[in-house]
């Protein structure tokens, strides 16, 4: 698939425009672009639904706030994730707008009666240990969310029938004159929140919204190899939509716990490990942990601090493909500090046996940095 265009280039609008500014903008292509003008026109579809994906985020405060933050790559994704399908997508989705000029709109309302709204999607933070994104995890949470009246069964009371104020359309029109002629301005309707339905005996518990708060736990099943900002959309498990409408999602958000060890990078790790002295010096092995278990390395005599080993496939999984990552351990020189006085007398006699090479060393180095100056 080609690169997403930016949203607002797409509408052809700053990213300052008024929601105003950004309707009208919309408008304007969804007219230009529209199927009915354009039969058969591949692109000007393409436009099209390009223009109503754009106009979906932008015209919602709450996305578009999102969108401004993290572009396409925004939590929730509108931009892979649910990009219009059909047109008749975007006729249900913007109904109201297409009522305004006279198309389209009334194939969205032709539908019958309108559903009941959607309910809202909740966000939820995991916070992960290493340990946990390297297995894969089952979380459990607890969340507070709207579900459907249990007295009422969500219908919100008995009695239910058309709303007269709306005729059942869910939505109220006032025509007015304005300098650019008539306008007509479509809201929600009042009496029946866009239901379409009036209900004579209002549900006690719920006084007919159709919803109760609920606090529920809920099992969240993580992969192996997730990254601080990836996000998992739970599917209908979001808030309850009033008078029986549907449930929002949930979307999950993941953070990483700091590992004390570890440094993450994608999926291989690093760390340092401190090697006593004699061991750099002698050779040896060393062990290293690892996420299942540890394992050892060879370390050869005369190893030097700052030398780095690979551990090929223990790092963490692939989230969205087969293996795994590396480990890569830097070995460091521990130099002891508290000598017991056996230690010290050893160090002194290694020093006094290495004294005579030592020094010729240095003075070959003082030499040759002599020579240079003069
Ligand atoms: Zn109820
Ligand atoms: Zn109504």
């Amino acid at each position: 698939m080609a690169k997403k265009r930016d949203y607002y280039e797409v509408l052809e609008v700053s990213k300052t425009a008024s929601a105003d500014e950004i309707r009208r903008a919309y408008k304007k292509l969804a007219i230009k672009y529209h199927p009915d003008k354009n039969p058969g026109d591949k692109e000007a579809e393409e436009k099209f639904k390009e223009a109503a994906e754009a106009y979906e985020v932008l015209s919602d405060d709450k996305k578009r706030s999102q969108y401004d933050q993290f572009g396409h790559e925004a939590p929730g994704g509108f931009g892979g994730g649910q990009g219009f399908s059909s047109f008749e997508d975007i006729f249900s989705h913007f109904g109201d707008i297409f009522g305004d000029f006279g198309f389209g709109g009334g194939r969205a309302r032709s539908r019958g009666r309108p559903s009941p709204p959607r309910g809202n999607d909740l966000q939820v933070r995991v916070t992960l240990s290493l340990k946990e994104i390297a297995t894969g995890t089952t979380k459990k949470i607890k969340i507070k969310r709207q579900a459907h009246c249990g007295t009422c069964s969500g219908k919100g009371g008995t009695g239910v029938a058309t709303c007269n104020t709306c005729q059942g359309s869910g939505q109220v029109r006032q025509v007015s004159q304005s300098l650019f002629g008539q306008m007509v301005n479509v809201s929600t309707c009042p009496e029946c929140g866009g239901t379409g339905q009036s209900i004579s005996n209002r549900c006690n518990q719920c006084t007919g919204s159709g919803l109760e708060r609920k606090e529920d736990t809920i099992e969240i099943k993580i992969p192996a190899g997730v990254a601080e900002g990836n996000y998992l959309k739970l599917r209908g498990e979001g808030d309850a939509g009033s008078r029986g409408g549907p449930h929002g999602d949930i979307i999950v958000l993941i953070s990483e716990k700091k590992d004390e060890f570890f440094t993450r990078k994608d999926a291989d790790l690093e760390c340092t490990l401190d090697v006593p002295i004699t061991r750099l010096v002698l050779g040896g092995t060393v062990r290293v942990p690892t996420i299942e278990n540890e394992v050892k390395i060879k370390i050869a005599a005369g190893t030097q601090p700052g030398r780095k080993f690979r551990l090929r496939d223990k790092g963490l999984p692939h989230l969205n493909s087969s293996g795994r990552g590396d480990i890569y351990v830097t070995v460091n020189a521990r130099i002891p500090t508290n000598l017991s006085s056996k230690e010290k007398s050893l160090y002194e006699e290694l020093a006094k046996l290495q004294s005579t090479q030592e020094a010729e060393r240095e003075e070959s180095f003082l030499k040759r940095i002599r020579s240079f100056f003069n």
